[in-house]
């Protein structure tokens, strides 16, 4: 590569806000067969809104919405947003939690008004030994929209769910399109339920949709792709995503999520939106093109 064409490239890259690294990850990119996106905040708006409450027999709305919230205040969590200002909208009041936990890519739990409460996915509730098959048909069904369901549990017994719908970016569908007929395989890496996933990678058009994955298993898709001979890019915005973006052969950031994914990575999308990555492409690919 001629410095002359890479610092063009990197240039032109910086004035659409893409910013590259260095020579490598901009050769690197160019030669880059398979993407992994994460869903939330990466093809979605990473913004979720509360938008379902059902509440178990014995317990009524305001109730679990409460309990739900005040558990939430204590998480920085994107879904727990959602239902902290979903509540405040709708004037329920909140109490204080204590004993509050974080249980990464599962869920809250803690004590509100002396009542153990808990608030997650369906492998939340497994590892407390609360069952949620009664809910299942209607937590199927809110996912199948695309919305992310999520169990709320008092004193071990389900009390209900609550549901949040995170839009998809105007820009996602387009970009992935442009990337597909660019020669990527695109693969959808989140955490989120597998129903869910699907849902919105139907409607963008990708095939392949990895779900319910904790942050090591983000790498560790990386590593069986490498293994398989792939030359991997990873784009993802949030703190559990910084060990796939720097195990990947590009990592991409977007710059409107965690600092520490930013500092991961090869490539960052100031504005965050997929453009920036057929931006990339496109530049990468021509500078290799001018180099042979
Ligand atoms: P993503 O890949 O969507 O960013 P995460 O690993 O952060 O996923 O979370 C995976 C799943 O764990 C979420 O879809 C949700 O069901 C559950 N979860 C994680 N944190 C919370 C929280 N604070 N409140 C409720 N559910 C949560
Ligand atoms: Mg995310």
């Amino acid at each position: 590569a001629t410095p002359m064409s890479i610092m063009t490239a990197t240039g032109r890259g910086a004035q659409a806000g893409v910013l590259i690294k260095d020579a490598e990850a901009l050769e690197r990119f160019a030669k880059v067969d398979t993407l992994i996106v994460d869903k939330t905040g990466t093809l979605t708006e990473g913004r979720p809104k509360l938008t379902d409450i059902v509440a178990a027999e014995g317990f009524d709305e305001g109730e679990l919405l409460a309990m739900a919230a005040s558990l939430e205040r204590g998480s920085e969590h994107p879904l727990a947003e959602a239902i902290v200002e979903g509540v405040q909208a709708r004037g329920t009041a909140m109490a204080d939690a204590e004993d509050f936990e974080a249980v990464t890519g599962k869920g809250v739990q803690g004590k509100v008004s002396g009542r153990s409460v808990a608030l997650g996915n369906a492998a939340m509730m497994d590892d407390l030994g609360v069952a949620t098959e009664s809910m299942k048909p209607r937590a199927d069904a809110l996912r199948s929209n695309g919305k992310t369901a999520m169990f709320v549990s008092v004193d071990g017994k389900l009390a209900g769910m609550v549901a949040v719908a995170d839009p998809i970016k105007a820009t996602t569908e387009a970009a992935i399109r442009a990337l597909q007929e660019s020669g990527l395989t695109i693969i959808m890496a989140t955490g989120d339920n597998e129903r869910t996933a699907k849902a919105v990678a139907a409607r963008l058009g990708i095939d392949e949709v990895r779900a319910e994955m904790l942050p090591e298993s983000k790498k560790a898709l990386i590593d069986e792709l490498h293994a398989k001979g792939a030359s991997v890019a990873m784009a993802g915005d949030g703190v559990n995503d910084a060990p796939a973006l720097a195990a990947a052969d590009v990592g991409i950031a977007m710059g409107t999520g965690a600092d520490v994914a930013v500092e991961s990575a090869g490539i960052t999308l100031v504005k965050g939106d997929l453009n920036g990555i057929v931006r990339a492409r496109t530049l990468a690919r021509a500078t290799i093109r001018n180099i042979k």
